[in-house]
């Protein structure tokens, strides 16, 4: 049974509602929700010890919370679920299927590049550019990014994303997209570059969620702190790529779920003394609605 989201606020002895930064490892906390017990997380680090992750709160052991509490799953996939509700109801986002299942309709991305399909493609780079951004950037994507990336980031704060994965259903192109083809998060590094190099990705092109921390700013991207892929000595690092005006709406050190068509070096790059190698990755954006902060409520 799956046990919740991670919390980063709860309520103390008194009733009131205290951010994570006042909560004392041994208070007495319940969720603000439901008034479930939570208990005190510590920090620890990922990628290889590059990246610390913040303290948080959890259900505390035994316990679970109401079926109604927002920080449920099933609380957050009917609020994702509402997203797009004047859209018609057979192309909305997510929508709930009878055998209990939610289907996410990432096929209205592909459907969007076959309506421009009378623009000329291959060979013509700067004309394939162009008509990437032309689909990516326009306002009918935004609610199906915001879904995407908002499911990603459920799958980030719940304990098990395991139980997202059984229910969502994702078609792209006519072919089934399992969940852990689309969603990246913690410790995966390995595993996405092998992804994004196999020819089941480079043919279907699908759109891909990623957990990204962005490190230093430069020229037309934002350069995210490096992962280890499994204690190899290979790095990945990911960079977003995007006009300026979007760019400065990511803050530094500060968690997002990335969704776009990523794209991996077909080689990685080696240090000049042999020692370590990098694996870059990258994603154009091209709207707000492709990012979302892990928290909503950074404290
Ligand atoms: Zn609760």
């Amino acid at each position: 049974m799956a046990k919740g989201l991670k919390m980063y606020r709860a309520r103390n002895a008194s009733g009131e509602i205290v951010a994570i930064s006042q909560a004392m490892a041994n208070q007495s906390l319940s969720c603000e929700g439901c008034g479930a017990p939570i208990s005190y997380v510590s920090p620890y680090s990922r990628g290889g010890g590059k990246i610390k992750v913040a303290h948080h709160l959890r259900l505390a052991k035994g316990n679970d919370h109401n079926d109604d509490c927002k920080y449920t799953l099933e609380a957050q996939l009917r609020y994702l679920s509402a997203i797009g509700n004047d859209i018609d109801v057979s192309r909305r986002p997510l929508s709930l299927l009878a055998n209990g299942k939610y289907r996410l309709r990432l096929n209205i991305i592909h459907d969007r590049f076959k309506e421009f399909a009378h623009s000329p493609r291959g060979g013509d780079l700067e004309s394939n550019r162009a008509r990437t951004a032309q689909v990516w950037s326009g306002d009918m994507l935004a609610p199906y990014c915001r879904t995407a990336a908002g499911l990603a980031r459920i799958a980030e704060l719940l304990e098990d994303d395991f139980v997202v994965r059984r229910r969502i259903e994702v078609t792209y192109r006519a072919s089934p997209i399992d969940w852990s083809h689309l969603y990246f998060g913690e410790g995966n590094a390995g595993r996405l570059v092998r992804y994004l190099r196999s020819a089941r990705y480079t043919k279907s092109w699908h759109p891909v969620a990623l957990l990204v921390r962005p490190k230093i700013r430069k020229e037309g991207h934002l350069q995210c702190y490096a992962e280890e892929a499994k204690h190899n000595a290979i790095y990945v690092v990911p960079r977003i790529c995007a006009q300026p005006h979007l760019l400065s709406q990511l803050d530094l050190d500060r968690d997002y779920l990335v969704f776009g068509q990523w794209f991996a070096s077909s080689e990685s790059r080696r240090s000049s003394d042999g020692k370590v190698a990098f694996d870059n990755i990258q994603v154009e954006v091209h709207q707000k609605a492709q990012f979302c902060p892990l928290l909503e409520n950074w404290v």
